[in-house]
């Protein structure tokens, strides 16, 4: 019987996770290894950081999930992948052999020279760190001061953050004065409706967002901007677009220009067809697709099914991301969201039940561990 490792417990693992028996029964050995027993949703990550959602709402139990399946969890982090010798180097030197392996790494937000510090710099990724950001938070606000909130990135995740840290600010009655950092524009990418919603909602509540305006360095809890100009922060977060880890280029293994993994429509390494992945950290070859989540969860289920047939040596089934796009939500802290589809923007309270719903019923489908009753 074959030996499969799952490297990352990301959305695009969740139902091989979930799944898992159907490979253990078979007499296969499945292995996970991830640096930590959780994984958190990411779609919800903002609303951790506005204090709409507590931990347990977005985080799936991977070790759990791994375990009872009847597969071994290994605590710890890739570091390089021996495609040769089918081993998998961990940060701390272990070596994991396999038949077939499965990355699904993820990605990260990063800004050279700028260090998370998870007391006063924070990034949007890992999702994780959010939580430390809520505290933080929370503990200023209630310090009576104004805190002085800079978020580095005018994307859908600054704005996101922006958000709902005036959505906190609000509901704690403290004062918060929030200034997004935007880059080029604001919302690069949307529509001009989508951009106007999200800057209208923004600055209605105080926030100010400028635009061309860069973050370049930071020394202490000083931010130096990209026109030369410093600003004092209490607390800065990190949104400035998705960086993928160097270890698939350090190992040899095909990427595009960004560091990706290249797969086929198989979501298979095409030089090493025992190896697959999908979500963030591969570059899908018959068509690039945004690094948004959507698609790392519509990854799952072939991903999954093509993990059993490599292991079995059956077919492979083809991927299809789709032609009609998705749906976005935007969530902006104050109980509304920004609904993106069909050519026409809106934003209300309507629009925020939606996503927590779509989001909720997402959860429900992969807390197989006792997560929305587990420990804090
Ligand atoms: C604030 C924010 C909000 C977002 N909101 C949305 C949204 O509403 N909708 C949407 O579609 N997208 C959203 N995105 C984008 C979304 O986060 C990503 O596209 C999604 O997380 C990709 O899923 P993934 O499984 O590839 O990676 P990840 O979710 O990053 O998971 C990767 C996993 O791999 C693990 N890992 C990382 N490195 C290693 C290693 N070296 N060894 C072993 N394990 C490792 C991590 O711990 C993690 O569990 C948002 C992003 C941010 C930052």
């Amino acid at each position: 019987m074959a030996n499969l490792l799952l490297a990352g417990g990301g959305h695009a693992h969740l139902m091989v996770l979930r799944d898992l028996a159907k490979l253990t029964r078979r007499g296969h050995a499945v292995s996970l290894v991830s640096p930590s027993p959780w994984h958190y949703y990411s779609g919800m990550g903002p609303g951790l950081v506005g204090g709409t959602y507590a931990p347990k709402d977005l985080r799936f139990d991977v070790k759990r999930m791994a375990e009872s399946g009847g597969a071994r969890f290994v605590a710890g982090s890739v570091a390089r992948i021996e495609p040769q010798a089918r081993r998998v180097i961990l940060d701390d030197g272990r070596g994991l052999g396999y038949d077939v392996l499965s990355l699904n790494l993820g990605s990260r937000v990063a800004l050279p020279g700028v260090v998370p510090d998870g007391r006063s710099v924070f990034a949007a990724k890992p999702v994780e760190g959010l939580l430390a950001a809520h505290s933080r938070l929370e503990t200023l606000l209630s310090g009576g001061g104004v805190v002085r909130v800079l978020v580095a990135g005018g994307g859908p995740a600054g704005v996101e953050l922006a958000g709902n840290v005036l959505g906190l600010a609000a509901r704690r009655g403290g004062r918060a004065e929030v200034t997004v950092l935007a880059g080029s524009t604001l919302m690069p990418g949307a529509g001009p409706r989508v951009k106007r919603l999200a800057g209208d909602s923004l600055v209605r509540r105080g926030a100010q967002v400028l635009t061309g305006v860069r973050l370049a360095g930071v020394e202490g809890a000083t931010a130096r901007l990209g026109d030369g100009s410093l600003r004092e922060f209490d607390l800065l977060f990190l949104a400035v677009g998705v960086s993928l880890p160097g270890i698939f280029a350090e190992s040899g293994l095909p990427v595009d220009a960004s560091g990706a993994l290249t797969v086929n429509r198989y979501l298979q390494c095409p030089a090493h067809p025992e190896i697959f992945g999908g979500g963030d950290c591969i570059h899908f070859a018959p068509g690039p697709l945004d690094k948004v989540g959507v698609y790392a969860v519509r990854q799952a289920p072939v991903l999954a099914k093509n993990l059993g047939a490599a292991l079995a040596g059956r077919p492979l089934a083809p991927f299809r991301s789709g032609s009609r796009g998705y749906l976005l939500l935007y969530n902006l802290g104050d109980g509304t969201a920004i609904c993106a589809k069909y050519g026409l923007p809106l934003s209300g309270r309507w629009a925020f039940r939606l996503k927590d719903a779509i989001d909720r019923r997402f959860m429900r489908a992969f807390q197989v561990s006792g997560e929305a009753q587990a420990r804090e």
